[in-house]
């Protein structure tokens, strides 16, 4: 049964957070220390989002992201993904993951279904790695990219342009394409950091990431985007696979956004932007029956915010602080 929002655009598709927890540190999504984590039990389970997943897929949704916090520290987790293929109308189980424990799982990941990952991948230099991650984990990483391919999982590489640290980087990485069939896509970096802080202008905008491939790969072609795209999607001929801009900071796809979004610790929030428009965990917790978490779901899917900038002035008078690691991207 497809379902719409106030707006009339469709929502298939949820992205759903496993875990807050991440095991490295990313300095546009987390800080350095301090960070503290959402105690376990206020994690949703695994049979709560399981239960979740369910009903969602009676109402319409029909395509899962697992993400986080990094979605494979948290235990099991392979487990849950075995239960989510199997959910009658979840046609897609997506994988949004750092790579750094994932390679072990990857042969099971393709037996079981799974049909895609997007691996975060932000430089191709382990210095610069290392300095963006605070972490020296760059090997692991690179070894999930290749058991990926290997395994004919389809890939896509996110890698956030940020000024200062990685520019340098969008030809290197945009080198891949020549040689594998990934999609690698340059994301704008968004004020999810944790701590507050932003540029006041945001200067690596999809439009300059574009003039740098462009003064680069005088060829590159613009190629068709799916109709709820977030990217922009471009080809160099010659090449095996894609480059994709997302504007997330721009915020040009809110027009066909078909997506909502489950943190870990339970809060449905219907932009990115907005602060959470439900707490379905604590309306779980009192209780309530699959017909009333139902009800809780259309209720807010009729009022869902225009766009994001809509969604971010319900609540701009605080500052943002928010974590992409509890948000989940
Ligand atoms: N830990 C996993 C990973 O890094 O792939 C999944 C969660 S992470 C929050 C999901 C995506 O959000 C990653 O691709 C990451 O690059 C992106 N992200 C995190 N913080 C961001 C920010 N401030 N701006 C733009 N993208 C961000
Ligand atoms: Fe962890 Fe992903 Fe955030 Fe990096 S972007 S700190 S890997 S959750």
């Amino acid at each position: 049964m497809p379902l719409f929002d106030n707006h009339g655009r469709s929502i298939n598709y949820l992205r759903l957070a496993v875990t807050d927890r991440c095991n490295l540190r990313c300095f546009y999504c987390m800080p350095a220390e301090g960070i503290s984590y959402v105690p376990k039990m206020e994690l949703l389970t695994y049979e709560e989002m399981e239960r979740l997943v369910r009903i969602l897929a009676e109402m319409g949704i029909s395509k899962v992201r697992i993400t986080g916090g990094e979605p494979f520290v948290r235990r099991d987790l392979v487990g849950f993904l075995h239960k989510l293929v199997g959910i009658p109308g979840i046609d897609e189980v997506h994988i949004t993951t750092n790579g750094v424990l994932t390679t072990p799982y990857v042969a099971e990941l393709k037996a079981m279904g799974i049909t895609s990952v997007n691996l975060s991948l932000d430089t191709f230099d382990r210095q610069r790695f290392q300095e963006i991650t605070r972490r020296d984990e760059f090997d692991r990483v690179l070894d999930c990219f290749h058991a990926l391919l290997d395994h004919n999982i389809p890939t896509k590489i996110n890698a956030v342009v940020m000024e200062g640290r990685n520019t340098q980087d969008i030809v290197p990485l945009t080198e891949l394409t020549r040689q594998y069939p990934v999609s690698v896509r340059f994301i704008e970096e968004m004020p999810f950091n944790g701590k507050g802080s932003h540029y006041p202008v945001l200067v690596w905008t999809h439009r300059k990431i574009l003039e740098v491939l462009q003064q680069h790969y005088p060829t590159i072609e613009k190629i068709p985007d799916s109709p709820t795209s977030t990217s922009y999607n471009y080809q160099i001929p010659g090449h095996q696979g894609t480059v994709g801009i997302i504007a997330a900071f721009s915020r040009t796809f809110c027009g066909t956004c078909n997506r909502i979004r489950l943190t870990a610790q339970g809060t449905l929030k219907t932009c990115l932007y907005d602060q959470g428009v439900m707490d379905i965990k604590k309306i779980l917790r009192e209780g309530a029956s699959d017909d009333l978490i139902r009800q809780a779901f259309a209720q807010a899917f009729r009022n869902r915010a225009k766009d994001g900038f809509e969604a971010e002035q319900q609540y701009r008078q605080q500052s943002v602080s928010e974590s992409m690691s509890t948000i989940g991207g």
